[in-house]
């Protein structure tokens, strides 16, 4: 649910230079009606130069948080230069997937018009807990059973749709959602699965402490939904496979 109205008050791009890069950010957002949780991209609401201004904004408030923390950020060599590190590591590495548009994928159509299941994985997935920013690391298999209208995509393709989806701190039940939606819109398969599995470092570092568990989940769509066999037969190949 977003809240327009009282956001909704038109700036020049005058008054717009004089605000911070992540005000300016969030006020295009908001103008434009648009969601910007933490597992939405928002790359297209952000102008050249602005990210390194974000790095900025970072981290002087991660400054912050550190000083917050009563840690001597200025004799601690360790932390010296943590705050910088870790702005950097969030907006170009570990939370990329907000900010940068989805990586280019040529789709080839169908012209063998393969119609067979074809499975792709186990892919890496890093990604981090929307709840406490803690890893999330696991494995991502994809099912795909192609129709003639279909559009084929290189192998290499899913991982680099999956690292942009994942690349966000996010839940595992949403991101499978997500990475199946961004799929079906390119490949426009008969069928679809996704099976992910992952440990949460949330409950290994914090928490329960419960190194062994995992937590695995999936989408069915389109044959796979319907039919019972197709599904037995993605599932009992993963099983194979891992
Ligand atoms: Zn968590």
């Amino acid at each position: 649910m977003s809240t327009p109205s009282a956001t909704k008050i038109f700036r020049s791009e005058e008054e717009l230079s004089k605000l911070s890069a992540s005000q300016r950010i969030r006020y295009r957002l908001q103008a434009a009606d648009c969601r910007y949780h933490a597992n939405d991209n928002i790359a297209e609401f952000i102008a050249d130069g602005e990210i390194d201004e974000l790095r900025g904004e970072v981290a002087a408030k991660m400054q912050e948080v550190l000083e917050a923390l009563v840690i001597d950020t200025d004799s601690d060599h360790n932390t010296n230069e943590t705050a910088q590190r870790v702005a950097k590591m969030f907006l170009t590495e570990v939370f990329r997937g907000r900010y940068v548009p989805i990586p280019e994928v040529t789709e080839f159509p169908n012209i063998s018009r393969l119609n067979e299941l074809m499975i792709v994985g186990p892919i890496t997935v890093r990604s981090a807990c929307s709840h406490h920013l803690c890893p999330v690391m696991g494995r991502v298999w994809v099912g795909i059973l192609p129709n003639e209208h279909s559009n084929l995509i290189g192998l290499s393709k899913y991982s680099r749709i999956c690292e942009w989806i994942m690349g966000r701190p996010q839940i595992q039940e949403e991101a499978v959602i997500m990475l199946a939606d961004v799929l079906q819109d390119r490949v426009k398969p008969d069928g679809l699965a996704i099976v992910m599995e992952a440990d949460h470092f949330c409950m290994q570092w914090r928490g329960v402490k419960d190194n062994d568990s995992k937590m695995t989940n999936s989408v069915m769509r389109g044959s796979f939904l319907k039919d019972a066999n197709l599904r037995r037969e993605f599932l009992s190949l993963l099983n194979q496979k891992s």
